[in-house]
C-alpha cells in the first residue's frame, strides 16, 4: 500500500474492517492459532518511558524464574495442548547469553518441535545466533515507533536503528521476526500510525504486533491521556491489507484497555492469540501497563473464557505450530 491508499482506509473504517477481515477469512477460515506466554523475568537494563517494569521503578518486585519453574510451566502446557511458547523479559544485554541457552534446552527436552519464541530486547549478532543453534525459532522486537526522535526520547537515549539493525541480524539468521509498535504513544500524529505501517511493510515481518500504549503508574508517562482502541484496531487492519501472510496478534494490551479489545481485534484482522501462562503470583510483577487482564487466574481458565470469547464471534482456537505463512514463503524461496 502507498501513503494516500492507507489514508483513504484511515478515513473509511468500514471498508478498512471489512477488507482485513475478509482477507483473514480467506487465508485462515475461522482459526486462531494459539501461543502460551512465560514471562520469564522483569529485571530489564532499560529505561523506556512508557513501561512500567522499566529499571528506574523500584516499586515493583523484581522476579527471574528458576530454570525448575520454567520447566514446569511448559510442560503443563504442552500437556494442555500448547505446541508454541513465547518466552518475554525485560531486555537484559548484562545476562549471559548461555542463561537463556539452559532455558530453551530445558524446553527443547520437552518436545524437539515445540515452537520456541524469544522476547527478550536487543542482543549482539553473536548471541543472536547462538540462541538460533540453541533451538530458538522465533524472535519478537516491536520497533515501537518509526519515529527516530521519538523512539529516542521514549526510550530514554536508545536509538531506533539499532533496533532495527538487530531485527535485520535475527532475519538473516533465519528467525521467523516479529516486530510491531504501539498505537497512540506520546508524539504520535497520524503521519506516525502511517509511517508505522509503511515500515512494517518494508520489511515483511512476518509476525507484526500491535497494542495501545497504555500509560504505567511509577513512569514518566503516567498522566498521559489514554487514546481509544480504534487506533489499535485500524492499525491491525492496515497490516493485515499490507502483509496478509503475517500472524497478527489480539493483544493484551486491548483487552486491557476494553474488555472485549480481543475480539475487536480479530474481527479486524488479528489472528493469533496469546495466552498469560506465567503461574499466578508471579504475573502481577510483571505489569508493563496497569489492568492487565487474566492476571488472577490460570491459563486453563484463561483459555477456556478465551474459547468460549472466540466462539462469540464465529472462531475456533487452533492448537497447532501456527507458523507464519509469510515465514514459510520467505524460507521456501530462499
Ligand atoms: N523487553 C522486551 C520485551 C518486553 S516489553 C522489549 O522491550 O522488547 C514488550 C512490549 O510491551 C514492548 O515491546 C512494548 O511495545 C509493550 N509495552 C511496554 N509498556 C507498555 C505500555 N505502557 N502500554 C502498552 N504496551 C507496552
Ligand atoms: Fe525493558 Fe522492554 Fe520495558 Fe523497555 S519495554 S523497559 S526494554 S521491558
Amino acid at each position: 500500500m502507498d501513503r494516500d491508499e492507507i489514508k483513504y482506509y484511515i478515513n473509511k473504517p468500514e471498508t478498512l474492517k471489512e477488507r482485513a477481515s475478509k482477507i483473514c477469512s480467506e487465508l485462515y477460515g475461522n482459526r486462531i492459532f494459539v501461543r502460551g506466554l512465560i514471562e520469564f523475568s522483569n529485571l530489564c537494563d532499560e529505561n523506556c518511558l512508557y513501561c512500567g517494569i522499566r529499571k528506574g521503578n523500584r516499586k515493583i518486585k523484581r522476579y527471574k524464574l528458576s530454570l525448575k519453574e520454567i520447566e514446569e510451566i511448559a510442560k503443563r502446557a504442552y500437556e494442555f495442548g500448547i505446541k508454541t511458547l513465547v518466552l518475554q523479559s525485560g531486555e537484559r544485554g548484562s545476562e549471559p547469553i548461555q542463561k537463556i541457552v539452559e532455558l530453551v534446552e530445558k524446553i527443547r527436552e520437552i518436545d524437539q518441535n515445540i515452537r520456541v519464541t524469544l522476547s527478550a530486547g536487543i542482543r549482539s549478532y553473536s548471541d543472536y545466533k547462538i540462541l538460533k543453534d540453541a533451538g530458538v525459532n522465533r524472535y519478537l522486537m516491536r520497533f515501537e515507533t518509526s519515529d527516530e526522535d521519538n523512539y529516542k526520547f521514549l526510550r530514554d537515549g536508545l536509538f531506533l536503528k539499532d533496533r532495527l539493525l538487530a531485527i535485520d541480524n535475527l532475519r538473516e539468521l533465519g528467525f521467523e521476526v516479529g516486530s510491531g509498535f504501539m498505537t497512540g504513544l506520546p508524539n504520535e500524529t497520524e503521519e506516525t500510525l502511517i509511517n508505522n505501517i509503511l515500515l512494517c511493510q518494508k520489511y515483511g515481518f512476518d509476525m507484526v504486533g500491535i497494542g495501545p500504549f497504555i500509560p504505567s503508574p511509577d513512569t514518566p508517562l503516567a498522566d498521559f491521556e489514554q487514546s481509544g482502541i480504534e487506533l489499535t484496531l485500524k492499525a491491525a487492519a492496515l497490516i493485515r491489507i499490507a502483509l496478509p501472510l503475517s500472524n497478527i496478534p489480539a493483544t493484551t494490551a486491548a483487552a486491557s484497555l476494553v474488555p472485549n479489545g480481543r475480539e475487536l481485534m480479530l474481527t479486524w484482522g488479528a489472528n493469533v492469540i496469546m495466552p498469560n501462562i506465567t503461574p499466578k503470583g508471579i504475573k502481577e510483577n510483571y505489569l508493563l501497563y496497569p489492568n492487565k487482564v487474566c492476571i488472577n487466574e490460570d491459563f486453563e481458565e484463561s483459555i477456556k473464557d478465551m474459547s468460549s470469547r472466540a466462539e462469540s464471534i464465529g472462531k475456533v482456537l487452533d492448537f497447532s505450530y501456527g507458523d507464519s505463512k509469510s515465514f514459510i514463503s520467505r524460507m521456501a524461496t530462499s
